[in-house]
């Protein structure tokens, strides 16, 4: 439901994870199989050069083609190459979740499959982690997909997503990022949200960093998405602001929408008795009877709706065992 639903519980099922290494490596892969091999080379290339233990988790994401065998074929060799594979395609934000789920390094960088993004950044972004900063997002500033169909519908996206989450990014969309362990902790994902755990990550006090990197134009296969996933990422954003600001108390949220609607409703009402008493002209003759009806249902039913949303809350916090609250530490009370 939220970003961080496990936020404050301590119990969460995740699967078993092999030894700690420094770095995981995170890939979605959906219908690549041409790119899997060249992804896997350049990707162990990099890695290779780097003075650090670390593991490469490939998420199948329930492809159709000969991804997963492809990937097989390579693990068959590299052990640092793990494979996990979803029965049905859940899509990349379920992909990245499920690799982070299995992830057992202090740093995690997620990368896509199709080779847009450059293997030979990491080494970069690792460098602006060690410099102390928990979040590093590569922002494409050269991007390199069709002009005005991604790009401009894309930089509209990110604006509308900085105001929004008051969070100033560039590029919330790239996948090349580069997490300290701690920040994913108790994030949950869902729908599109991967692209907004900078966002949260902010808000829970974390140093972000965003970093240009560079971006290829895609050599094998094609995008798996269209212009529907814009209006997904907005509505995706929304839910993430509104739980974070008031999962708590979302009457505040109905309630204050009705209650401004029910006082919309009596200004209109007090529009007709002076139209009526002073200008002598017949509420009838005007649209304000029906606009005066509209709000106050409005209100009204927001009003309920807050209720009812409240109710749900309590239930929500209370068979999920969690708490409104998050403790960072506590002094003097014991081991527990
Ligand atoms: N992907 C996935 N599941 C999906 C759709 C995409 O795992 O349902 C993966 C895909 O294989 C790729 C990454 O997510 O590694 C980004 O997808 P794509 O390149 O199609 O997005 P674009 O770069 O066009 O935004
Ligand atoms: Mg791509």
């Amino acid at each position: 439901m939220t970003l961080a639903e496990d936020h404050g519980s301590a119990a969460t099922n995740r699967p078993a994870r092999a030894p700690a290494c420094d770095l995981s490596v995170i890939v979605p892969v959906y219908n690549e199989e041409e790119s899997v091999p060249h992804l896997a080379a350049k990707l162990f290339d990099s890695l290779d050069r780097l003075d650090r233990t670390f593991e490469l988790i490939c998420v199948d994401d329930g492809s159709t083609d000969g991804s997963l065998q492809a990937l097989r074929d390579i693990a068959a060799s590299r052990p640092q190459l793990k494979v996990v594979s979803f029965r049905r395609n859940c899509g990349q934000t379920a992909a990245m979740m499920a690799g982070i789920d299995h992830a057992s390094g202090d740093v995690i960088v997620t990368i896509d499959a199709d080779l847009q993004n450059d293997p030979d950044d990491i080494p970069l972004l690792l460098a602006k982690i060690d410099e102390g900063y928990d979040v590093v997002s590569g922002w494409r500033k050269d991007r390199q997909d069709a002009a005005i169909r991604r790009n401009f519908v894309s930089r509209v996206a990110n604006r509308l997503i900085s105001w929004i989450s008051g969070v100033a990014l560039h590029d919330y969309g790239c996948t090349l990022k580069a997490y300290r362990r701690e920040v994913l902790q108790d994030v949950r994902l869902y729908g599109e949200m991967h692209r907004f755990i900078p966002i949260y990550a902010t808000w829970m006090g974390a140093r972000v960093y965003e970093m240009p990197v560079r971006h290829h134009a895609r050599k094998y296969g094609k995008s798996k998405y269209g212009l529907g996933r814009i209006g997904k990422v907005i509505l995706d954003l929304l839910v993430v602001k509104f739980l974070d600001s008031y999962l708590v108390k979302p009457i505040y949220v109905f309630g204050g929408f009705g209650l401004l609607s029910l006082a919309i409703s009596i200004l209109i009402c007090l529009l007709m008795i002076w139209l009526k008493f002073v200008e002598g002209v017949y509420m009838i003759q005007t649209p304000l009877p029906i606009m005066a009806a509209m709000t106050f249902l409005v209100g009204v039913l927001s009003v309920l709706m807050g209720i009812l949303a409240e109710m749900m809350v309590r239930t929500y916090f209370e068979s999920s065992g969690r708490r409104s609250y998050s403790v960072r530490e506590t002094v003097n009370f014991g081991s527990h």
